[in-house]
């Protein structure tokens, strides 16, 4: 092992600006509180996506160190499963106060690494923050249930952890996906292999120091690097348990059924294409603020991303002041003062998005905004896209099939709420959906109609904050949604129940037979 001392930045120096990074450094892996460099000779060249300056270079881990890191996590389970839940509960309280500490200079290496604002990434941060608050009420989340079932007779019920379990991150909330999965599988006693994105895992690494800081022994939290080839390995690794996955449909899916099928736990989060139906009758101003800040913020590349509009009835008059407003947002390196939205990830990304844009056009839409070729005055390098607003799209178009991830918007225009309904249900996806309208009666056929698994009223992003749970639907989540993250639900992930049913009889056995049949318990 060739250990690093530590992280290049700390919770008080930390890169501020898009400056190029002198010299640069590779990524290391985490390890039984350590942070080691990869002996790999294979890297992923990571690049700040305002700039493509190179950042760092992102190991592909030799399968010696992953499964050095597994057999960490697993010695690390036999004494951590053993610890209380109390004890568990103070380390958390104190990863808590540290995330708050070293909050900005998370938010820093995401907007480095990722590209969105640094006001949009401290809300990435203190999303998964609250999923690591929530996770202080474990004492009560873990409780079991009891019942005498029979005279003398009682059944209870322990909730297990699992062993090591896995997590398999996207690029898109460096901070937060990471952050539905550590507080949560480790507070109730399981140990983790962390795999941050390929393309952004400085928040993961920061993490990885305040975990050590806060207390978890050695072995309990492991990150380990690279892509398809880490992620195999962690799918054929049998000492891993169950796996976490959220990020797009092509890898969610396969990593479910080859998860599945070697007998792991799996739950995965995956794509969307989130519609808002918007009525006349609704606050105009509250709907073009809700809609232009949730389509085109972090540059429309959120899983909750409004990127579908279905405007009913006359609403597609007002069309042109939507595009007024994201006319209004400013476009530009992260760091910069007063930037709305930054870069998409890569400039494959930017070319796949644009290309989805010349389809539109191609086929009969309306780019009644367009924001390609776009470059903000200092990063003309960067992969920047301005907010893009296609309209008089149908469903055929290609624009509305894919998942586009970038900030653009599609239009539909639809006669009724019942159309709009039926619009909506049609869709592959059912991630999230929103409805803007001032109607009680409108609004509850809405929600007790639409096939999408998280529904906002006049919100336009309802992400559940973590005492709920993260529930998508449809093509949006694989295996029917049945293992949602965090809240209630994402404690039974994590945790195995245990049935125990107990005699203690209070007065001596009498009876000469054995009984052969089963009990009535009459
Ligand atoms: P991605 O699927 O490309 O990558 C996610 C993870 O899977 C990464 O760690 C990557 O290394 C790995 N991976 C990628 N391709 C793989 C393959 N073919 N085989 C094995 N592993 C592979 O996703 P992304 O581009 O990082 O993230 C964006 C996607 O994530 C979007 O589709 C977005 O909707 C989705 N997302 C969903 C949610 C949700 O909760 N539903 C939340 C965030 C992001």
């Amino acid at each position: 092992l060739k250990p690093v001392a530590a992280l290049a930045s700390t919770a008080t120096s930390y890169p501020t600006t898009h400056d190029k990074i002198q010299p640069v450094e590779n990524t290391p892996y985490f390890v039984d509180n350590k942070f080691v460099q990869s002996t790999t000779d294979r890297f992923i060249d990571l690049r700040d996506p305002a700039t493509n300056n190179l950042v760092t270079r992102v190991p592909q881990m030799t399968d010696q160190e992953m499964r050095a890191a597994v057999a960490s996590a697993e010695k690390a389970f036999e004494s951590w499963r053993g610890t209380t839940v109390l004890a568990r509960q103070q380390i958390m309280f104190r990863f808590v106060q540290l995330i708050r500490e070293n909050w900005d200079r998370l938010a820093a290496s995401i907007t480095l690494e990722q590209g969105k604002t640094f006001a949009d990434a401290k809300g990435d941060v203190l999303r998964g923050l609250q999923v690591a608050e929530a996770a202080i009420a474990a004492p009560e989340l873990l409780k079991g249930e009891v019942l005498e079932v029979a005279k003398d007779m009682e059944t209870r019920t322990y909730r297990e952890p699992l062993g090591v379990v896995a997590a398999i991150c996207p690029f898109n909330f460096p901070a937060m996906i990471p952050l539905w999965c550590i507080p949560i599988a480790t507070i109730t006693g399981n140990t983790l292999i962390l795999k941050p994105s390929e393309r952004d895992p400085g928040a993961a690494m920061i993490l990885a120091e305040l975990v050590h800081k806060a207390g978890f022994p050695e072995g309990v939290v492991n990150v380990i690097h690279g892509a398809h080839g880490t992620v195999d390995f962690i799918l054929d690794e049998p000492a891993i348990k169950a796996i976490s996955f959220v990020g797009g449909n092509k890898a969610g899916e396969y990593i479910f059924s080859r998860g599945s099928a070697n007998g792991k736990r799996v739950q995965a989060n995956l794509g969307a294409k989130n519609h808002a139906a918007v009525l006349p009758d609704c606050n105009k101003n509250h709907f073009i603020n809700s809609v232009v800040g949730a389509a085109f913020g972090a540059a429309g590349q959120r899983c909750m991303a409004l990127s579908t509009l279905v405007m009913v009835g006359e609403t597609k008059e007002w069309l042109s002041e939507v595009a007024e407003r994201a006319r209004e947002l400013k476009v530009d390196g992260g760091f910069e003062e007063g930037a709305d939205l930054g870069p998409v990830i890569s400039p494959e990304s930017k070319r796949r998005i644009e290309s989805l844009i010349e389809s539109a056009e191609k086929e009969g839409a309306t780019v009644l905004l367009d924001g390609r070729g776009f470059k903000p005055e200092k990063y003309p390098d960067g992969n920047f896209i301005g907010p893009t607003i296609i309209s008089n799209v149908t469903p055929d178009m290609t624009c509305y099939k894919q998942e586009i991830f970038g900030p653009v918007l599609v239009c539909l225009n639809v006669e009724t709420i019942d159309d709009a309904i039926e619009l909506i249900n049609a869709n592959e996806y059912g991630n999230g959906v929103a409805i803007f309208t001032r109607s009680g009666p409108t609004a509850e056929t809405f929600r007790r109609n639409i096939q999408a698994g998280q529904v906002g009223v006049n919100v336009p992003i309802p992400v559940p904050l973590p005492m709920f749970s993260f529930t998508g639907n449809k093509k949006s989540v694989a295996g029917g949604g049945a293992n949602t993250f965090y809240g209630r639900q994402g404690v039974n992930f994590y945790t195995q129940l245990k049935t125990v049913t107990s005699l203690w009889q209070s007065s001596d056995v009498v009876a000469k037979k054995a009984a052969v049949h089963m009990p009535t318990l009459q």
